[in-house]
């Protein structure tokens, strides 16, 4: 198994050692992609870089390419095959260089819950109070457990996830109060060579530009799936604040 990309394959078998070639650039610089004659739009960098946008409604998330990205999404963020994707949802394609280098998937949302910041922003067991922790947990730890039980239970399909990491991120404290809330982004992802140049955050722009036809929608109108580590910083990072909004599945 290639411990790059994770693809199991035959070493010295020619046919297996392509298949992996191609494989293994894809994951690590993006999909490549020509381009549709009828795109979607949504921005455009003076780079030369572009977001377009697939749904049901172009029609464009049926498309092969869509689909590759979303194999990829979905074994790295650990949903099961044909789990990523639903009718609702609307996917940001971050095409650049002729390749597809992040994707992000968002869904309608109902409702979400606003992460308690002092749990959200630092690692619980590094915590050097542990009587803080303990009764600050006893108070608002429900909804915590729930969305940390589902987080390992998913994380325990990914054959490739060392332990410590299904145990890691699912800490994450937030209020049991729902607050009203728009757009969910299901999924957030950027190859691996691309990573911190500000690509998810275009990402998310994108989504909160097109994803309702009313107009752009507000960072608190949009909530996050409960995230791994990366996505927490995102997250925080590009809400400016660490008590960002999360949703579960019985928030959509
Ligand atoms: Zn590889």
């Amino acid at each position: 198994m290639c411990a790059a990309c994770g693809m199991m394959y035959a070493r010295g078998n020619d046919e297996d050692e392509k298949v992996h070639r191609a494989y293994h650039k894809s994951y690590l610089e993006g999909v490549p992609f020509k381009g549709w004659r009828e795109e979607t739009v949504v921005m455009r960098s003076e780079g030369g870089d572009r977001i377009i946008l697939a749904s049901g409604e172009n029609s464009c998330i049926r498309n092969s390419k869509v689909q590759e990205v979303i194999k990829v999404v979905e074994k790295e963020l650990g949903f099961g095959e044909g789990q990523l994707l639903h009718k609702l949802c609307k996917v940001y394609l971050f095409v650049s260089g002729g390749r597809i280098a992040g994707c992000l998937v968002a869904e309608p949302i109902k409702a979400a819950h606003e992460v308690i910041p002092s749990s959200a922003s630092e690692n619980r067991s590094n915590l050097p109070d542990n009587k803080t922790e303990s009764a600050q947990a006893k108070h608002t730890l429900e909804f915590g457990k729930i969305s940390f039980k589902r987080e390992v239970l998913r994380r325990h399909n990914h054959p490739d996830k060392s332990k410590e990491e299904c145990q890691g991120p699912g800490a994450i404290v937030c209020e049991e109060e729902a607050v009203p809330a728009l757009c969910g982004f299901r999924a957030i992802w950027v190859v691996p060579s691309r990573r911190r140049k500000g690509i998810a955050s275009q990402l998310v722009d994108a989504a909160r530009k097109s994803f309702c036809e009313g107009g752009t929608l507000g960072i608190s109108q949009c909530a996050f799936t409960p995230p791994t580590s990366e996505g927490k910083e995102l997250a925080s990072t590009y809400c400016k604040t660490s008590a960002f909004l999360v949703y579960r599945d019985g928030d959509v």
